[in-house]
């Protein structure tokens, strides 16, 4: 694996707030030196009332802060710029225009509800009792703690200014608000491409010149990350990586699509909830169970050997699923496949979505 030199995180300058929303679960969060998880929940068929709770996660977490929890923009000052992550796809004003896991979604204007909603958090100091809104009351920073064996330890922060006060962050024309503070200026990102930035620049890929991160959650997304440069998918309605057309044609895809790669995971919910998937055998991946999973692994493994890209990170909530990890690791190492999984792969695309920019 090469690394790049110079790739020094230092340069990065980071959003006040990040959000992460998933096809499930929604999370928010901040860079302060490490990565601060500041309020969580899922997501439902409602987007409003969605951003709505993302809003008074924050307001709470800012009322906490007050009240000596961690200092930093929440509480003190409204967010000037935030980032997104999302897993559905936006047009150029921000408004949802696809996302096959929540089609109630599109038509949502994305952008200007964050950025309304995000406005209000500073000045709802008290915000009282939002019933249902998880806090974190005294749960100050979570390190991102990247790491995993095989990844070189990265146990100094990169030492950032304080991920406030950036001069000369552009607010959106027309978003200073007529009382109050401004709206923040709110950047939204393919999750893929988040989960690769966050990693490529903070996590288990820091300084890795080329590798591919997927995320398994819901969907499967991902981004390729070539000569230390991250790849933006292009804008194909949320159809990326997860929608490539290589597995069994009778699986059929939320997209309508027949035999998407992402229809590897439409049998895992069960095996969430502590069972087997179908096929699996004891012994993981040297026991040849589980038919689609090893299917997943050599269309992957593939396209590493086409691209030369030999180095797969695997992010996202189900890489917590520890014999889906185990099994994944075993077999993209039979493939000669590096496989690199973070400690919290869950968080990969909210820590990239701290990143203003990279
Ligand atoms: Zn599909």
């Amino acid at each position: 694996m090469d690394r790049v030199p110079g790739a020094a995180p230092a340069a990065l300058e980071q959003h006040d707030i990040a959000v992460d929303i998933g096809g499930t679960s929604w999370l928010v969060g901040r860079w302060n030196g490490e990565l601060q998880i500041l309020g969580h929940g899922l997501v439902s068929a409602r987007p409003a009332g969605t951003v709505t709770e993302i809003a008074a996660a924050l307001a709470l977490a800012g009322a906490n802060a007050d009240q000596g929890g961690p200092a930093g923009p929440v509480g003190t000052a409204a967010p000037r710029t935030a980032g997104c992550s999302f897993a559905g796809a936006v047009d150029r004003s921000g408004r949802v225009e696809a996302w096959p896991s929540r089609p109630s979604w599109v038509g949502f204007p994305l952008r200007t509800a964050l950025a309304a909603a995000l406005r209000g958090t500073a000045d709802r100091p008290g915000a009282p009792g939002q019933p249902g809104v998880p806090s974190r009351p005294g749960a100050p920073g979570q390190p991102s703690a990247p790491n995993q064996a095989g990844a070189p330890n990265q146990a100094s922060a990169p030492n950032q200014p304080g991920a406030s006060g950036q001069p000369g962050v552009p607010n959106r024309p027309g978003a200073s608000g007529r009382h109050g503070p401004a709206e923040p200026a709110v950047s939204i990102e393919d999750d893929g491409y988040c989960a690769a930035l966050g990693e490529s620049r903070l996590g288990v890929a820091r300084g890795l010149a080329d590798h591919l991160t997927l995320t398994l959650g819901t969907g499967i997304g991902g981004a390729w990350t070539v000569a230390g440069q991250v790849r933006r998918p292009v804008a194909a309605g949320a159809r990326t990586i997860g929608h490539l057309r290589a597995l069994d044609q009778h699986r059929v895809c939320r997209c309508g699509a027949a035999g998407c790669l992402q229809t590897v995971l439409a049998d895992l919910p069960g095996a969430a909830a502590g069972g087997d998937p179908p096929g699996w055998a004891e012994g993981g991946w040297a026991a040849g169970g589980w038919a689609a999973g090893r299917r997943f692994v050599e269309v992957v493994a593939d396209l590493a050997q086409a691209t030369g890209v030999a180095t797969v990170v695997l992010t996202g909530g189900l890489t917590g699923l520890r014999w889906l990890a185990g099994y994944l690791r075993d077999g993209f190492g039979a493939e000669g496949v590096t496989c690199l999984i973070p400690r919290r792969g869950d968080r990969s695309s909210l820590l990239g979505a701290t990143i203003r920019s990279a």
